[in-house]
């Protein structure tokens, strides 16, 4: 996928910035990862960056879809682990789709805190 990469288009076919943040979502979507978070949520979900809400059904395996519009996200960019590190619960924020998906707009290394992107979005709004 290197090569690809350099080569201006990545093996998907979308554009380098685009499949880098499809692939960095799609390394994210951890499923165990995902309901360990989960399962410490009690009662509501709430996107760590915006007003949507959600429910935790405590330890259920089954998928519902008011939980699938969270996703995890890596505070630390998971590019710039080694791999074989194990993610603590306290390294990643529940985040909606929508605002994982823009926050994931930016380059890695322009990359805003949940904090400050839940400021930006705060901004933005008023
Ligand atoms: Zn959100
Ligand atoms: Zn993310």
């Amino acid at each position: 996928m290197t090569k690809a990469l350099e080569a201006g288009v990545a093996a998907s076919g979308l554009p380098v910035g685009e499949a880098k943040v499809v692939m960095q979502i799609i390394r994210e979507r951890d499923q165990t990862l995902r309901r360990r978070k989960l399962n410490k949520v009690i009662g509501e979900i709430r996107c760590e960056c915006c007003v949507t809400k959600g429910e935790a059904y405590q330890g259920l395996q089954q998928k519902t879809p008011k939980e699938q519009i969270f996703e995890i996200h890596h505070l630390i960019p998971i590019s710039r682990h080694d791999g074989a590190k194990i993610t603590d619960l306290d390294e990643v924020a529940l985040l909606c789709a929508n605002c994982h998906r823009a926050i994931h707009t930016f380059p890695n290394d322009q990359m805003p805190s949940v904090d400050e992107f839940r400021q930006q979005l705060q901004k933005k709004s008023e």
